[in-house]
């Protein structure tokens, strides 16, 4: 039986180092993936064996995984789908000049949701009009991100500004990357690195195959720091459990909701509700208020299907895959 993490996958194979350094491919048991479908993502801690006649691996166990990122899975109407485990912080990128202030929210949600630390980095500054348009945007973030999470701000043209990021990786510690693809996030990885580790845009465009091929998620150790996961062709971002990314993400406006007169205070056109008093204040905005009830809505809805697909299958209780490991939860028995 060998320990080890699993620190590439290719087409459903997981790639897994050992503790003692050695990359052995692996393959799922078939219990293993038969009742639950519990498949090992990357960061994975797992036990394996490998059979003398076997040229793979295989994946008995998955341990208990401490942190994981998890989405609605696309392809279902009910399932979620963890993309990755273990990690201590999700980075979330986003190119400085290009900004997409909703999608943010949606990346913060899913970030805060896993309980790791959380940060932004802002690509492509060199893209920036200027110094001031670079510094609103940095501060639009900030207001949005709220205080505990970090903002750097870098360019491929500029290889010290990675330096920030490195910082944000400290040796012993896994970063994720998120970010839509195009972002600069492959760059910065190998600007972390020092080399190409990480095939860019430019290199995936230039070989013919296209953008959309599938390209293999991958831990890699960068130097002076801990670890990265690029997470590429990560595109839709569907929140499965997220009610605690909803309240990390939006503090202002948990705040104010917990003066309304009302406990379940949909904030719409209740009496005595506090979130709607600050927008006519104008303490809330009306834009941010909105992103906040249309992300709580989906989050409702898919509790809804989630029940919903249950009751179907006849089954009571739900099983905790996905839900958000390795941070208390109230309310909820694991
Ligand atoms: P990914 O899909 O997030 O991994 O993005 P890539 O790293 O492949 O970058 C997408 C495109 O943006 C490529 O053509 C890069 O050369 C370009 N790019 C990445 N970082 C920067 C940057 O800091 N400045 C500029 N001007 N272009 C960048
Ligand atoms: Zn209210």
């Amino acid at each position: 039986m060998l320990k080890g993490q699993v620190v590439k996958l290719d087409r459903g194979y997981p790639l897994v180092r050992t503790e003692d350094g050695r990359l052995v491919r692996c393959e799922h048991a078939t219990a293993l993936v038969k009742g639950e479908q519990m498949r090992a993502v990357i960061g994975d801690w797992v036990e394996a064996v490998v059979p003398d006649e076997h040229d793979k691996g295989i994946i008995e166990a998955i341990l208990p995984r401490t942190r994981e990122f998890v989405r609605k899975d696309p392809t279902e109407r009910a399932l979620p789908q963890v993309l990755a485990a273990n990690f201590d912080r999700v980075l979330v990128a986003q190119p400085l000049s290009d900004m997409n202030f909703k999608r943010l929210e949606r990346e913060l949600v899913l970030a805060f949701e896993t309980g790791a630390e959380v940060g932004v980095v802002l690509t492509k500054a060199d893209l920036a009009e200027s110094d001031e348009a670079l510094c609103a945007v940095r501060e639009q973030v900030r207001d949005l991100a709220g205080p505990a999470a970090q903002t750097v701000v870098v360019s491929a043209e500029d290889p010290a500004s990675v330096e920030a990021v490195r910082e944000l990786v400290p040796p012993g510690t896994t970063a994720v990357f998120i970010g839509k693809s195009g972002v600069g996030k492959s760059s910065l990885v190998n600007l972390l690195v020092g080399n190409e580790v990480q095939e860019t845009a430019a290199v995936r465009e230039g070989d013919g195959k296209g953008r959309h091929t599938t390209v293999s998620r991958e831990m890699i150790s960068i130097p002076g720091g801990g670890c990265v996961v690029d997470m590429p062709g990560v595109r839709g971002l569907g929140l499965w459990d997220a009610d605690a990314g909803i309240g990390a993400a939006f503090p202002d406006v948990e705040e104010f909701a917990e003066q309304c007169r009302f406990r379940d205070c949909r904030h719409e056109n209740e009496p005595g509700c506090a979130v709607r008093a600050a927008v006519e204040s104008g303490d809330l905005s009306e834009k941010r208020l909105a992103s906040y009830r249309a992300l709580r809505h989906e989050t409702v809805e898919v509790k809804e299907r989630r029940e919903e697909a249950r009751r179907m299958r006849g089954e009571k209780a739900s099983t905790t895959r996905g839900q958000g490991v390795g941070k208390p939860r109230k309310g909820k028995k694991r």
